[in-house]
């Protein structure tokens, strides 16, 4: 069996014609496997949705309980036969419940990634590689000026401006998905032990985390309202973490003198810190850098290499000047770094 007759793109996404499913798709269709909860992969009103536990209940919580007709929970590891083909979910390390997605037919296996990362991420299962034969990879930070910092040495430098300056509020913009989590859950590990506030449209998503046993401490609401929460002097000092989207809006300048802060792989691009107006960059992604994408595709062994969502071309040449195969798949409908 070739590759391309196992999966393929297709304009709703990647589908494969024997088990007659897509993953990820784009558009609405009959049956869909997901990877992740991000808005971009899993959307609503797809008939029959195999994903993890979490990521279906991170749907639920996105597009409400009836977001597909039926929804099903994968095992990571446990293969499934669908239509002949095996399927098997593995964990990504991207966000909470995300998984790379193994398809296999006769001898030829073919892993789609999705969105992943490398790092070592507290509010998620590690990325754990799987041999195969083909290896769908994304593409967001592949380019060699990509070198993300250790996200430890990030959060030292948001502790330290909290230290420096005790009477302002700093303002950490993080995904609501994902990032906004994992940002709290480094500053526990960084030692701050006292409260962090959190947005109102990051509660719900926040809430499934901890449901799912990932510890963030004591939160609060960012509540400046005087009559149902404290006055906006109880903010000296605190941490409040917001959609990013939100650092912009009217909400914000309710705060004294905020700091901004934003929590984005993007923030080692200083043309973006400086759009954004940034204060204090915090260089945090969930996906993996160049050094990352290139040692995960050896680590696979895969002979072939299909490039999606990011910087395709400079990955499918690095992929042939070490002699595999490689080509970009021109997936279209995925957004560029969940911001
Ligand atoms: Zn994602
Ligand atoms: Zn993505």
């Amino acid at each position: 069996m070739r590759p391309q007759d196992l999966l393929r793109p297709e304009p709703a996404g990647l589908y494969c014609p024997p088990g007659d499913f897509y993953i990820d798709p784009t558009r609405p269709v009959d049956k869909a496997l997901i990877t992740h909860g991000h808005s971009d992969h899993a959307r609503a009103g797809h008939g029959a949705v195999l994903a993890t536990e979490e990521t279906l209940a991170i749907m639920a919580v996105r597009h409400g309980e009836h977001f597909a007709g039926t929804m099903q929970a994968a095992d990571l590891g446990k293969p499934l036969a669908i239509n002949g083909v095996e399927v098997t979910f593995h964990p990504a390390g991207h966000v909470l419940g995300s998984a790379q997605i193994a398809v296999k037919r006769d001898e030829l296996t073919i892993v789609a990634s999705g969105d992943y990362k490398r790092r070592r991420d507290p509010t998620c299962r590690g990325f754990e590689p799987v041999a195969c034969n083909v290896f769908i990879t994304e593409a967001t930070f592949a380019l060699p000026v990509f070198r993300h910092p250790d996200d430890r040495d990030e959060i030292a430098r948001l502790m330290a401006s909290v230290r420096r300056f005790p009477e302002r509020a700093h303002l950490v913009g993080a995904y609501a998905l994902g990032k906004a989590q994992r940002v709290m859950a480094l500053i526990r590990e960084a030692g701050h032990a006292g409260t962090i506030h959190i947005h109102g449209a990051l509660e719900r998503l926040t809430a499934l985390y901890r449901d799912f046993g990932v510890d963030l401490g004591d939160l609060a609401p960012a509540t400046t309202d005087k009559a149902d929460g404290p006055g906006i002097d109880a903010f000296a000092g605190a941490i409040i973490v917001c959609p990013p989207s939100a650092m912009s809006d009217r909400w914000a300048r309710r705060f004294p003198d905020p700091v901004t802060a934003f929590a984005s792989g993007w923030m080692g691009v200083r043309q973006r810190v400086r759009q954004r107006g940034v204060e204090l960059p915090l260089v945090i992604s969930d996906h993996c850098d160049w050094g990352e994408l290139t040692e995960t595709i050896g680590e696979v062994g895969a002979e072939e290499v299909w490039v999606t969502h990011g910087r395709e071309e400079a990955l499918v040449r690095w992929c042939e000047l070490n002699g595999i195969r490689a080509r970009p798949l021109h997936l279209v409908g995925y957004e560029d770094e969940a911001e």
